[in-house]
Formats: C-alpha cells, structure tokens, sequence
C-alpha cells in the first residue's frame, strides 16, 4: 500500500515546506488573497496502491485553471476533437496565460491552446446545455462521478469575485466574439468559465481525477471506461505542453508528469497508467504555478522514477 510510504511522503512535504515563503497567494481576484500563504499538502491515489494524503490536506481551494482540463474534456465529449480544434490551437503559448496579444496575429484570431484563458473562454462557449447553470452542472456532475465526491460544487464568494474582476476575461471573450471564435451568448460563456474555476475541491479530489486519468477515462475498479482514451490522451498531451502556464517546458524536463496547475495553488498531476496526484500550495509564483507544490511534485517524480520519457 502507498500508505506503507507515507514516512517518504511526510519527509517530500517536510523537505518543501520552506518554499511556501518564495511565493505569493494571488489576490487580483481578492477572494483568493485569503488563502494562506504557509499551507502545503498532497496526496497520491494509485491505481492498485491506495491513497495516502500528507500535510494540510483538508485545505479547500477552487480549481481555478486546473478546471480548464475538465471543460476541454466535456467540449471534446460534445463536438470531438475535429470542431473543437477548429477554433482553439494546440500549441504552446509561451505567454502569461492572461495574454491577449496573440489572439489578434494568430491565424484565425484562434487562440493558442485550451489551458490559456482565451482558449479556456472560447472551450466554455462550446459545452452544450440548454443554460448555464445545466452546463455548470454537466461538468460538475463529472467531477462527481470521477472524484466520488457529490459535494464538489462552487464556491459562491470566489465565484462573485471573478466575475466582478474579471475585466481581462471579458476583453479576451469580446474580442473572440468579434472574430467569430465565440459562436454563443458571450456573457453565458464568461459566466460558465467564472463558475468552472470556482469550483471548490480538495487534494483528495485532485488526485482521484488524476487517477481517472492514469486509468484513460476509467473509474477505479470499473472495466469499461467512462470517455473515450483518445479524448484522454489530448488531455495529457496538452497538459505536457502546457499545462504548467509559460514554466510547462522547464516542468516537463525537470518532473516530466502531465500537469495542471491553477492560480489558487492547485496542481493537478497524471501518471499514465499508475496514480493522479493533487497539490496544494497557495503561495505562487509571478507564472502562476505553487512554488513548493512543483518541487515537491519534482521530489516525488525523482523518488519514484516517474519521468514519462524514462529508460526502461
Ligand atoms: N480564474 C482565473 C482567471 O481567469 C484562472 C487563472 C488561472 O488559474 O490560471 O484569471
């Protein structure tokens, strides 16, 4: 049982600690810059193995940019990989993932990929439902089946603090409509995209979607999967290239695992075939990413021999 190496997981947290002072809670959304700063834990779900969580793993926080995973996945369930890559690209950006520069030079005006938040804005105008609040539930209701977690919903007061700071998005999602990448109501798809990175989670529920992963679209213990495993390998593909905001290729060398990080310190991380693993470290630094949440995901990569690209 990965429990037995919880002495391994307790020394990885304990070794990190120190760097939750190299960072800072995000506060443009003011919501978020109540978090603190200090708290820092993990936990791992493996595929035989079990679960084991380490450090301040009841810590709540709202996915935030890891909820760009789980809407590109339901697009792609909607209107597959063809129609959805017609209007968001899939290359990496290098920019901040707030950017708007590109979106007017790109061809098309599409932008780069999913994990930005112009391709993040223009994937929420895709997910089919009669209004928002059944899209918002069609994705949540996923998380629950994932996570088996019914509790995971949104956050009301982070929820109200995007969307009352969120001019940047609205400036991205307006100029995507004047070009014709926003086909729908752009108000409905910035308010989907204001609930989906307020939904509130836990390390726990980080990692049992991670695992839902490692397990190509399968619920542990089912046979049959749940989506499509092409649909999955997008989605780790895409959180290798650029799941990291503008660190994505230095994370792939240095820890080499599909990630997903989030502003509220969130990482979501996908062992193919073995164990999800969820962070949780608000203080972050100026890309996005938590600072002692990468380097205890690097520590956990070393120990373990989890590279993708590793020799046999
Ligand atoms: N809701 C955040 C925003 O739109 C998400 C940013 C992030 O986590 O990268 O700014």
């Amino acid at each position: 049982m990965i429990q037995a190496d919880k002495k391994t997981l307790q020394r990885i947290l304990d070794d990190n600690r120190k760097y939750t002072a190299d960072g800072k809670v995000a506060d443009y959304i003011p919501e978020l810059g109540h978090a603190n700063p200090a708290a820092l834990g993990f936990t791992v779900a493996t595929k035989n193995d079990g679960i084991a969580s380490v450090g301040d793993c009841g810590t709540t926080f709202t996915l935030q940019s890891i909820s760009k995973v789980i809407s590109l996945l339901v697009a792609l369930l909607d209107h597959g990989p063809k129609k959805v890559f017609a209007k968001v690209g899939m290359e990496p950006s290098g920019d901040p993932f707030n950017s708007i520069i590109k979106l007017e030079t790109m061809d098309h005006h599409k932008p780069l990929n999913p994990m930005i938040n112009a391709g993040a804005i223009a994937i929420a105008s895709m997910i089919a439902g009669n209004h928002v609040e059944e899209r918002f539930q069609r994705v949540c209701e996923l998380l629950h089946l994932m996570t088996a977690n019914t509790h995971i919903s949104l956050n009301e007061q982070v929820y109200r603090s995007e969307k009352a700071t969120g001019d940047r998005n609205r400036s991205l999602a307006y100029f995507m409509k004047s070009t014709g990448i926003i086909e729908t109501d752009v108000e409905e798809a910035l308010d989907l995209y204001f609930q989906l990175c307020s939904i509130q989670v836990r390390c726990s529920d980080l990692a049992k979607i991670g695992l839902f992963l490692a397990n190509w679209g399968r619920i542990e213990g089912k046979d049959s999967p749940l989506v499509d495993p092409c649909i999955v390998q997008i989605l780790l593909t895409i959180m290798m290239t650029s799941g990291m905001y503008n660190a994505s290729g230095e994370f792939a060398i240095h820890v080499g695992i599909p990630a997903k990080s989030g502003v509220s310190g969130g990482i979501l991380a996908v062992v193919p075939n073995k164990m999800g693993i969820g962070v949780i470290g608000p203080a972050i630094d100026d890309k996005g990413n938590s600072v002692a949440g990468m380097r205890i995901l690097e520590d956990l990569s070393k120990e373990y021999g989890l590279h993708v690209f590793s020799e046999g």
